[in-house]
């Protein structure tokens, strides 16, 4: 069984402020919570020094985004060396909304996974199907090819994580039930297999409006590893009880 993680994304969100409140709140709880899973967040750029600063030592600090390239004339990027050079534990690459918003291909999100996955970065690649495409049936295909496209040339990698993100539930407060969850991850777990990886032991998260009251049945499904999380991980108090249940399903 993968270690269960519980990951928050909080997107362009939260102001220092914000972010030292919540930090006080995290660290009065935070050695109530099982040492069995690993719990982390993805602020803004700008604010993954501080977060490391204030966070309860243990939470992990990641970025949302990294740059395809390791340094040079790239404005408003940030390199997966200088993320590793600050002691950031972990990157999202292809995020949907990076994919949709920026136009981000499958060949770019594969540079930019390699590059981190190199510079030993915990990496999660974001992978998820539209709503036209799960209606028109082609939920796997599409998710599989994001998979094989995203990871070519990418030798198997212990700090390699799939968030499996459908777009129609990112921040609209429609979750993928359970079974819907499971049946795609376990697509993802063949194809991972499929293509060489360690598939075992590869945690694939879910992601699309988890919350407190929705993330138990999510994780009760045996390929469902843990949970990317995003309007939920901005309130300490969501994001710990987040943090609780993925604790408890490692128990
Ligand atoms: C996300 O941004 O990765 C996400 C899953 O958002 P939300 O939980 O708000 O749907």
């Amino acid at each position: 069984m993968c270690k269960i993680h519980i990951l928050g994304n909080w997107k362009m969100n939260h102001t220092q402020k914000e972010l030292a409140s919540f930090c006080e709140e995290i660290n009065s709880k935070w050695s109530e919570l099982s040492d069995k899973a690993a719990y982390g967040i993805a602020p803004q750029t700008l604010h993954l020094s501080t977060l490391k600063t204030k966070a309860p030592k243990g939470l992990l600090v990641g970025a949302q985004n990294c740059s395809d390239q390791e340094s040079g004339a790239y404005t408003g990027e940030t390199s997966a060396v200088a993320l590793k050079d600050l002691s950031i534990d972990f990157t999202l690459t292809g995020h949907s909304e990076r994919r949709q918003l920026y136009k981000e291909s499958d060949e770019f999100i594969n540079r930019k996974t390699k590059l981190a996955l190199e510079n030993g970065l915990t990496t999660v690649l974001c992978v998820g199907e539209t709503l036209d495409e799960r209606e028109s049936g082609s939920t796997a295909g599409v998710v599989c090819h994001q998979i094989e496209a995203g990871l070519k040339d990418i030798e198997p990698n212990k700090k390699l994580l799939i968030a499996y993100e459908p777009v129609w539930a990112i921040g609209t407060g429609k979750t993928a039930t359970p079974d819907m969850a499971q049946d795609v991850h376990a697509i993802i777990r063949q194809k991972l297999y499929d293509l060489g990886h360690d598939a075992a032991s590869t945690p694939i998260l879910y992601g699309g409006s988890v919350k407190p009251d929705n993330i138990e049945g999510l994780l009760e499904c045996p390929d469902i590893d843990g949970a990317l999380v995003g309007g939920a991980s901005l309130k300490a108090t969501d994001f710990l009880a987040l943090c609780r249940a993925g604790g408890m399903r490692n128990a």
